[in-house]
């Protein structure tokens, strides 16, 4: 850097902090009461996360040399079939070694679009639910999710080798490691461990397990897609493995990108990295539909994508190796992506109900006045409301309060904070923040004027 360039910098942050000494005052940090409890005990430490698991279930998907949606669902040895087999009879595994809870269900379905030539395909999402201990909670699923199908470089060509390793071998083992990571415990909402196929033939697997869970009866309390997590080849590794998180209609709040937030938390900052965009660039991925269908929904994928090792058929061109082959995995870096999952999942099927109903009001008035509502729940401590400006990624603690119901936010400005708020458990797990909506006005008196600038 040259000395001018230095100066101007010297100089802006001088600026920036004479223009901060201007701002007015408002309540510098909030004030909590001293009521912040730690995390809920028994983090998922990454040692106990087992890379020789995660290689094994990466390997055997890719020995099924193709596992392209519209190959063979009766081959044992080669094609689609082979893929669920080994994820159903690995989830079976772990189930009978953690007491039989884990509930193996195969769901076979047809669906129809382009990629599968516009007629009926046949299908099958491979799930495992971890029951709820909690009778209100136990209809909440808080699920991960990898996709077991496979594409050679031709989406259309179910004969070609299509090994998959990080696309997505390495999201379905994430997915796996989790049921064994967490089977043995128990949790107020349903854990739910997913393997899908058709997400490379439209999402057509994402879209199923969506209605699947309708259909059962489940909400949805979050969604954690992880579709490519498993190389991480520049020179560091490993690094943070990225998640994505869609913008509400605003551009800015929604369950997602709080789903997001939680996911960091429970993680840790150098373990993920938020990125707030729905996907990669002209990319999709099985979290979409759940997006789109207003629910908190994110995309792991790994820091860096090598686009010779995705949607190609291995081969060598000009000394050039192509192919999605176990060799370009990092075992490592997967299972930091394993433990981020697995804490994440552990955090929050052990907490309260999150809030419904979360407003802000108090426009044109010096206070802030957010309100709430929540069900009955013994085993919650109360509420954090959280705060952040509107500039910021990260929401803090601006108090906690005890229970739902309206609080008055003094001399805190309407305008120059987002506002949410989040239930606490006595157990300190935290649910997702809800961010406030601004409440609606009350019915409109003509004699009224339009308020204006
Ligand atoms: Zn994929």
């Amino acid at each position: 850097m040259n000395t001018a360039a230095a100066a101007f910098i010297v100089g802006a942050l001088s600026t920036a902090a004479a223009l901060h000494g201007q701002d007015p005052a408002v309540p510098p940090q909030g004030k909590p009461s001293g009521k912040i409890l730690a995390p809920p005990a028994g983090a998922i430490s990454r040692k106990t996360v087992d890379e020789k698991a995660l290689r094994t279930t990466v390997e055997e998907l890719a020995a099924c040399g193709t596992r392209h949606s519209l190959s063979s669902w009766d081959d044992p040895g080669r094609g689609i079939g082979c893929g669920r087999d080994h994820v159903a009879a690995r989830l079976r595994e772990i189930g009978k070694s953690a007491g039989g809870r884990l509930n193996v269900v195969v769901d076979r379905f047809e669906s129809t679009g382009p990629r599968t030539h516009d007629k009926p395909a046949r299908m099958e999402n491979v799930l495992a639910f971890l029951p709820g201990s909690d009778p209100k909670l136990a209809k909440t699923v808080f699920l991960v999710s990898g996709h077991y199908d496979s594409m050679p470089s031709s989406v259309m060509d179910p004969a070609a080798d299509a090994p998959g390793a990080d696309d997505d071998g390495s999201g379905v083992a994430v997915s796996v490691e989790c049921a064994r990571l967490l089977a043995k415990g128990t949790y107020r909402a349903t854990l739910l461990f997913v393997a899908v196929s058709g997400e490379e033939q439209g999402l057509l697997g994402g879209k199923r397990l969506l209605d699947y869970l309708k259909e059962n009866g489940y909400q949805v309390g979050g969604f954690l897609n992880n579709d490519i997590v498993g190389a991480d080849f520049a020179p560091g590794a490993p690094h943070r493995v990225r998640v994505f998180s869609g913008g509400g209609p605003d551009g800015v709040e929604s369950p997602s990108r709080d789903l997001a937030r939680a996911v960091e938390e429970a993680a840790g900052r150098d373990a993920v990295r938020l990125v707030f965009r729905l996907d990669r660039l002209g990319r999709g991925g099985d979290h979409r539909p759940f997006v789109e269908a207003g629910l908190p929904a994110v995309r792991f994928t790994e820091p860096l994508e090598n686009y010779d090792h995705e949607h190609q058929t291995p081969r060598v061109e000009n000394g050039r190796e192509y192919g999605d082959l176990v060799k370009f995995l990092n075992f490592e870096f997967l299972g930091n992506v394993a433990r981020a999952n697995a804490e994440t999942l552990r955090r929050l099927a052990l907490a309260p109900a999150a809030p419904r109903d979360v407003t802000v009001a108090g426009g044109v008035t010096p206070d802030a006045k957010l309100a709430w509502s929540a069900e009955e729940d013994g085993e919650r401590e109360g509420f954090e409301i959280l705060w952040r400006e509107t500039t910021d990624p990260r929401w803090s603690v601006y108090d906690f309060v005890s229970a739902p119901g309206e609080n008055v936010l003094k001399g805190v400005s309407t305008d120059n904070h987002f506002f949410a708020v989040r239930s606490v458990g006595r157990n300190g797990a935290r649910s997702i923040p809800v961010a406030a909506v601004l409440k609606p006005p009350p019915p409109r008196d003509t004699a009224t004027p339009t308020p204006s600038s």
